[in-house]
């Protein structure tokens, strides 16, 4: 790439010869950048760059991205080495998270340190179920009923075409839903290390044909928002989707003391209090302190689909002092989306991430990966909620927060 060669192609698009999205197809990845900042710069006025200043070759962000310009740089760190018993992840591990929120990371490297104390946390994954369902529309609710059978006595027909799409998801619910004249039929997937939202898709699309074919319905929406997918929802919430994923840890009485400042007591009476009660008033989805803290960043760090956030929030924190006086605390995320391939897990940084936790790729046996993921992010959460109840309940948090100086 040279300075000409973008300075010509920004040409092109002023003169109209060219649109913003046509750069690829008459210069590398990297030149096609180089114009569009070029003519963002000029019709903006910003300076960017430290955007251009990318360390990858933007050709392998070619599926991940159209219009690209460079890259947003987020800072990355890491958390522990914390000790994880579980199903899938075993041994000390560093929890890479990305972040632009100061405090974060020692907040939930605290926590990390509290659980090693305690001889680290558990983590087993509960289910894995990605989740595809669209609308279809029927005459009315006879039309619906019979729809809602066949699609249940059909089930082996809807998996053989669906399963035909891929060599890794396998179709493990189709279960239907009606409203009078709409049927929705949620299509429940094992995707393996694939977070999976485009082969549930394109499995669902194969088996909609099977339906259409053989009844009456019409497909209305390949997506009826009843998966649901980056929108909060009780469905969610209740019966999963991706990873349902729970980590938790018996914690002595004296390292709650000693470590986090506090009794167990008080961060029991904290948890019911504002995590339980306080949501409950809210009418929150989330029953937890700041579970998206430690899902966001993490999903930053390894790749993950951003917007899946909004589904990894859906957890619930409990907090009991147990009959020895010890501490117990747990978090459990219904329906938290990750993958280890597809997606943007193949990117160069993400991809490193993945390596911190020796997850990256598919997984052997194929799953073993995602699962690994879903339940680092699953202490990386319960670290985080111990130390905010913690913090809070010591009521130490705005002074933790000063001395950091943010
Ligand atoms: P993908 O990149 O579309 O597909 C991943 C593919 O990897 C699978 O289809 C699978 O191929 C293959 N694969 C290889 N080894 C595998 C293993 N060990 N386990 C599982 N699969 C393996 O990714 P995706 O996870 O299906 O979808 C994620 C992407 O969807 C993200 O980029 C996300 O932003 C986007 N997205 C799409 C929608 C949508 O509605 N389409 C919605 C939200 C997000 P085979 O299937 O051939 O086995």
């Amino acid at each position: 790439m040279t300075d000409t060669d973008a300075a010509a192609l920004a040409e092109r698009v002023r003169d109209g010869d060219l649109r913003l999205y046509e750069l690829e197809e008459h210069a590398d990845a990297d030149t096609a950048a180089a114009a569009r900042r070029l003519l963002v710069e000029e019709h903006s006025g910003a300076d960017l760059s430290t955007s251009g200043d990318y360390a990858f070759d933007a050709a392998d962000a070619d599926s991940n991205i159209e219009n690209m310009l460079g890259a947003i740089q987020i800072p990355v760190g890491v958390v522990g080495p914390v000790e994880i018993d579980g199903g899938a992840i075993s041994g000390e591990h560093y929890l890479p998270m990305a972040t632009t929120e100061g405090a974060l990371l020692a907040s939930v490297n605290r926590g990390c340190a509290a659980l090693n104390t305690a001889g680290g946390a558990g983590a087993r994954v509960l289910k894995n179920r990605m989740t595809r369902a669209p609308a279809f529309r029927v005459a009315d609710v006879a039309e619906a009923e019979a729809l809602s059978s066949w699609v249940r006595d059909n089930v082996d027909a809807l998996r053989e075409a669906a399963e035909s799409t891929t060599s890794h998801g396998e179709l493990k619910e189709a279960t239907p839903y009606v409203v009078g004249n709409t049927v929705f039929v949620r299509f429940a997937y094992d995707t393996k290390d694939a977070m999976g939202m485009n082969m549930a898709t394109i499995a669902t699309e194969e088996a909609c044909d099977v339906i259409e074919a053989e009844t009456t319905a019409s497909l209305v929406a390949l997506s009826g928002n009843l998966c649901t997918d980056k929108k909060p929802a009780a469905i969610n919430a209740v019966e999963g989707r991706g990873r349902t994923v729970a980590a938790d840890v018996t914690i002595p009485r004296e390292t709650v003391e000693e470590t986090l400042k506090t009794t167990p007591e008080a961060v029991a009476e904290v948890n019911t209090r504002k995590n339980l009660v306080g949501s409950a008033k809210a009418g929150s989805l989330g029953f937890n302190a700041h579970v998206a803290n430690s899902v966001a960043a993490m999903f930053l760090a390894t790749g993950q689909d951003a917007a899946q956030v909004v589904e990894g929030a859906n957890a619930i924190t409990t907090a009991e002092v147990d009959g020895d006086g010890d501490l117990y605390v747990s978090v459990t995320i219904a329906s938290l989306e990750v993958g280890t391939v597809g997606g943007g897990t193949k990117l160069p940084t993400q991809s490193e991430a993945l390596d911190v936790l020796g997850v990256r790729g598919g997984g052997d046996p194929a799953g073993s990966n995602g699962d690994a993921l879903a339940e680092a992010v699953a202490v990386a959460a319960l670290a985080g909620e111990l130390s905010l109840l913690s913090a809070l309940a010591s009521r130490n948090l705005s002074s933790a927060h000063a001395s950091l100086g943010r």
